[in-house]
């Protein structure tokens, strides 16, 4: 099924907004500092590799005790894809699928089979991804530039056809990550954890893409310049569980600390932070037209 950003009747975040929500970053921190985590912000985790995790239907609770109202499940290979469908299965409205082909999992004799997979479900998932490039030199030694490149080309041709957002993953290859989601004329594409040059990124938010802020915004430079650089409209929350951040192993709750950074670091309110980015996020991934119809 087709989605466009315009006309899309999503979940106003503000309806389900905790009464009397507003403090200040410094206040929510303090509240943070006591515990007090519960139902403060509708929040959408945008990006997580939930067949990772060890406990999942303690982590789905936590997550919707504490005011997660949707996560967006990625995939990285077929096998992952796989279960990736099955979880969206089991939490239905609430888990929403993404599939891909991660670089890090790149093995050509599955790529045929895997791009089939995908296209086959192609009207199940709110995204295509998490796919990219990844130039990290030990990883070049397995798959080479130009077999990343044949095969995110590969499926941001099915993005285009489908009418998919594509959540792309990038290291130290993010002007060729654009070039080639520009090139395949993605209408929608997600650019997350992203830690690239400032030069590239404006060429990102001026094409209307997005990015995403993980609990690397805590503490990394260059993920924390990008994402102060980055206006709302272009922002979504993410925790890509079950990455393991200064030691703490992240599970969907943690998006609220995502939050909580990203409104100090931009000195905005976490209400506003919450609200735009959950609005952003039902918005871009057409969750309410494909399941809420
Ligand atoms: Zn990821």
């Amino acid at each position: 099924m087709a989605s466009t950003p315009e006309g899309v009747s999503y979940i106003n975040p503000c309806e389900r907004a905790f009464p009397g929500s507003i403090e200040t970053p410094r206040q929510v921190g303090a509240l943070l500092e006591k515990g007090n985590m519960d139902k403060i912000y509708p929040l959408v985790d945008s990006h997580a590799h939930l067949e990772e995790l060890e406990d999942l239907d303690s982590a789905i609770q936590r997550a919707k005790q504490s005011g997660v109202i949707a996560i967006v499940a990625v995939g990285s290979d077929y096998q992952s894809n796989t279960q990736v469908l099955e979880i969206a299965e089991k939490y239905k409205s609430f888990v929403y699928p993404a599939l891909g082909f991660h670089p890090w999992n790149l093995e050509i004799s599955s790529l045929d089979c895997n791009l089939q997979f995908i296209e086959t479900n192609v009207e199940k998932i709110v995204a295509i991804g998490e796919v990219g490039l990844d130039y990290h030199k030990e990883l070049i030694k397995l798959s080479s530039k130009d077999l990343q490149k044949e095969v995110f080309g590969s499926i941001l041709a099915l993005a285009k056809r489908y009418n998919k957002p594509a959540i792309i993953h990038s290291r130290y290859a993010w002007r060729d990550s654009f070039t080639l989601v520009k090139e395949a004329k993605v209408e929608r594409a997600i650019f997350h954890w992203y830690t690239g040059p400032l030069n590239v990124l404006k060429d990102v938010l001026s094409q209307g893409y997005f990015v995403s802020a993980t609990l690397a915004v805590e503490y990394h430079e260059e993920h924390r310049r990008a994402i102060k650089e980055a206006e709302l409209p272009n922002l979504l929350l993410e925790t890509d569980s079950p990455v393991i951040y200064r030691g703490h192993h992240a599970e969907p709750v943690d998006v609220i600390r995502a939050l909580i950074s990203v409104a100090e670091l931009k000195g905005l309110l976490p209400s506003m932070v919450a609200d735009k980015t959950t609005e952003n996020a039902m918005r871009l991934y057409g969750i309410p037209e494909i399941y809420h119809p």
